[in-house]
């Protein structure tokens, strides 16, 4: 009886410890499961992190403007590539202070005005040791949630190009000013002579009424040109391109110029080879042709020779024109100065020409919307040869 009772016990206990074994192996299966489910779920956290890093990073490398970040103890903590452009940096200058890494006392003080005023906005910073750079400063300090100081944001924004914009509006303005006055105060001084009594004397009075004509032409040549300036620059001017024979264009133009060639006894000679065709705008290329034949004229020598000439230049279906003189020339410091606007090598030889300044800065402008170049050689002396190109049809 006693050995049945022991036996059902130790049958019931084997029971009891193999389902608890049976458990427990089902225990570590889930465990298991679990354990893999929460690395999974941490490999894909830590993905999805550096995914978004990348993210935030190529969005901060890929701004224009410059990004600088401070910590609590004003020492750089992030710079982004286009901070590195800005300054010319060619080295980590992270966990150095402002000091250290810029030596700009102009930016450490709008530094210590963030942490005192919270930002600071607009401020204009040049930098004359790295091309006359000129850069806007935005700045604020970053707070937590308790507003504890956390660092400081900078934000530098490139000012240089629109400063040389206005530079040269500035400058634009007041040379034309200055061009419009000249004539102006001119003829004004010619009407006053005559009323005060110049007008009694005919000889006296033509020769004033001839050169008060001049000045109002070259007032209006300037403001026909001013207004072929504007609207080159401003795109106004569509471009209609079309194949077009050089040759039968050149023979137009040197039509343009024969009273003024008979005048000054001086031979045009077109030289170019009657099968060459461009892609261009007729108009405007005659345009370009007029004003470099124009200046050959006016500051060629009388009885002189001017030749028109183009050739295939070879590369990448160009093809190179050229007007040359056998004028004085041009010296060699002036020769890539003279497409500036109102640039002149003789500014009084220029105005007793009538010229306005503008004639070479429209032939640059019209040569590259052509997708050309342009440029002069000259040898002192013995004439200017002026260049440029243009696409073959
Ligand atoms: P401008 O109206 O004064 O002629 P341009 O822009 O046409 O203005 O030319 C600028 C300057 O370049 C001229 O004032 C002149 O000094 C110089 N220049 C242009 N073409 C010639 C040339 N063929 N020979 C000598 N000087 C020239």
């Amino acid at each position: 009886m006693w050995a049945f009772l022991f036996i059902v016990a130790i049958a019931g206990l084997a029971a009891v410890h193999w389902s608890w074994r049976k458990r427990c192996r089902e225990l570590n299966r889930v465990l298991d499961r679990s354990m893999r489910e929460v690395e999974a779920l941490k490999e894909h956290h830590l993905e999805t992190l550096a995914h978004e890093h990348a993210q935030q990073q190529a969005l901060f490398n890929s701004m224009t403007e410059g990004v600088l970040l401070l910590d609590q103890q004003g020492r750089v903590r992030l710079i982004n590539q286009g901070l590195e452009r800005l300054f010319n940096l060619s080295y980590d200058i992270r966990g150095q202070t402002i000091m250290e890494a810029f030596r700009m006392h102009e930016l450490r003080d709008i530094v210590n005005r963030t942490t005192v005023e919270g930002h600071v906005l607009a401020e204009e910073l040049d930098l004359p040791g790295l091309d006359n750079r000129c850069l806007q400063v935005n700045a604020a300090t970053i707070l937590n949630r308790e507003g504890k100081h956390q660092g400081i944001l900078l934000v530098f924004h490139d000012l240089t190009r629109l400063r040389q914009l206005e530079n040269t509006r500035k400058e634009f303005v007041a040379n034309v000013s200055h061009e419009l006055r000249t004539p102006l105060s001119l003829i004004k001084g010619y009407v006053e002579t005559l009323i005060d009594g110049a007008k009694d004397d005919p000889a006296v009075a033509m020769r004033f009424l001839q050169t008060i004509e001049k000045h109002a032409d070259r007032l209006t040549y300037l403001i026909e040109d001013l207004l072929t300036i504007s609207r080159l620059e401003s795109g106004q001017i569509v471009l209609n391109m079309q194949a077009v024979a050089l040759r039968p264009l050149v023979d137009r133009v040197v039509i343009d110029f024969e009273s003024r060639t008979a005048e000054k006894k001086v031979a045009i000679l077109n030289q170019v080879p009657t099968e060459l065709t461009v892609r261009a705008d007729a108009d405007r290329l005659q345009q370009v042709l007029f004003n470099l034949v124009d200046n050959a004229m006016k500051y060629g020598k009388n009885e002189g020779r001017i030749e028109i000439s183009a050739k295939n230049a070879g590369e990448d279906k160009a093809v190179e024109m050229c007007v040359a003189d056998d004028g004085p020339g041009i010296p060699p410091e002036a020769t890539e100065r003279v497409f500036e606007r109102f640039y002149r090598v003789d500014r009084a030889r220029s105005r007793e020409q009538g010229g306005t300044g503008l004639g070479l800065a429209i032939v640059k402008h019209i040569v590259q919307s052509h997708g050309g170049e342009v440029w002069v050689t000259s040898d002192p002396g013995n004439g200017a040869k002026f260049y440029f190109t243009l696409q073959r049809e």
